[in-house]
């Protein structure tokens, strides 16, 4: 299994230096750019990797990288190309957040520090790196923050001990309802923060509005890894109903839609579940609220206007029922139907 980890670099001291090497990557990349600029404007061959790493071969001194860094630029500018079925791509500015790509053999860890290129970067070393370095890169976020970035071929992860089923129900006013009737709540950090955020875009400070948007997302992600980690533990089976929230975002429910994250959370639980070994499914979640688990019967709450509704009454089999949790007992069954088909 390959996993990336990221940690903070004490850029207090060596930002300038870092600043510099991804200008040095900037030209790197335009310097492409422009050769395929020409190769479109005289109506010849594109360039391919190959070309633009014999292109670019000897350049690496001058520019202070290491001859790799310059290599990995050229691939990631084909497979981008290639990516967005571009003939072009966008020029890298100085407005660009920096981005330096490197081999394993073009770094060496040691401890907290970092050697790249003659120089030393020292970072904050939350964790221990679990194995080799393959490869990696520094990189910029949106507040101008340098981080270096491991790809590290990580050891299996144990597979589950869980034996749980669990179906879940993906909501607004709870994040997600299991099956078993827990309730995971949505954490409304953004909506709790949005009047600050919106103060300080008012008042003209871009710089804290982004530092603390970048906070919230922090802050998301974090509680969305920790709760799909312990579900992935516990269960053998995760159903998940494949509520579409980019459809949802263009209604007025986008906020706490986005809030909620349930994108992200999806793809976590579908990596963790790969990764354990847990059986992942997703299923179509149409009428889920409105059938009675226990009888089947329909009669539940409808559309937007039964939102509001949280318990009903089966009419056919008189079962009282939380509708989220109701909706969740749905899902699973769905899950284990499809399971039996195949
Ligand atoms: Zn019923």
């Amino acid at each position: 299994m390959i996993r990336t980890f990221q940690y903070r670099i004490k850029d207090s001291t060596c930002g300038a230096q870092l600043n510099k090497l991804a200008l040095a990557c900037n030209q790197v990349w335009n310097f492409c750019n422009e050769s395929q600029e020409h190769a479109l404007r005289w109506d010849q061959q594109w360039p391919t990797y190959q070309d633009l790493c014999k292109l670019t071969t000897g350049s690496s001194k001058e520019l202070g990288l290491h001859s790799q860094t310059v290599q990995a630029v050229c691939e990631q500018y084909e497979t981008r190309r290639k990516q967005f079925k571009k003939r072009k791509l966008r020029w890298r500015g100085k407005r660009s957040p920096g981005w330096i790509p490197f081999k394993a053999s073009g770094v060496k860890v040691v401890d907290d520090t970092v050697r790249y290129a003659g120089h030393t970067f020292r970072f904050w070393k939350s964790r221990e790196l679990p194995g080799p370095v393959k490869c990696g890169s520094f990189s910029q976020d949106s507040r101008k923050r340098w981080y270096v970035n491991f790809v590290v071929e990580m050891p299996e992860a144990e597979a589950t001990t869980g034996t749980k089923h669990i179906g879940i129900d993906l909501g607004l006013k709870t994040l997600a309802t299991c099956s078993d009737g827990r309730k995971i709540e949505a954490p409304r950090w953004y909506r709790n923060q949005q009047r600050r955020i919106a103060e300080h875009q008012r008042k003209k400070r871009s710089r804290q509005a982004r530092n603390l948007q970048a906070k919230i997302a922090n802050r998301r992600k974090d509680f969305l890894h920790k709760e799909s980690d312990r579900l992935t533990k516990e269960c053998e089976l995760i159903v998940v109903g494949d509520v579409c929230s980019s459809k949802l975002t263009k209604t007025n429910m986008a906020k706490s839609v986005n809030d909620a994250g349930w994108a992200m959370f999806k793809t976590l639980l579908s990596y963790k579940a790969i990764a354990r070994k847990v059986v992942y499914r997703e299923v179509s979640e149409k009428l889920s609220t409105q059938t009675c688990s226990g009888c089947g019967a329909i009669g539940g709450p409808k559309g937007r206007e039964g939102l509001g509704i949280r318990e009903w009454v089966c009419g056919e089999c008189n079962v009282v029922h939380d509708r989220d949790v109701n909706a969740a007992l749905n899902i699973l069954r769905l899950g284990h139907q499809s399971l039996a088909l195949k």
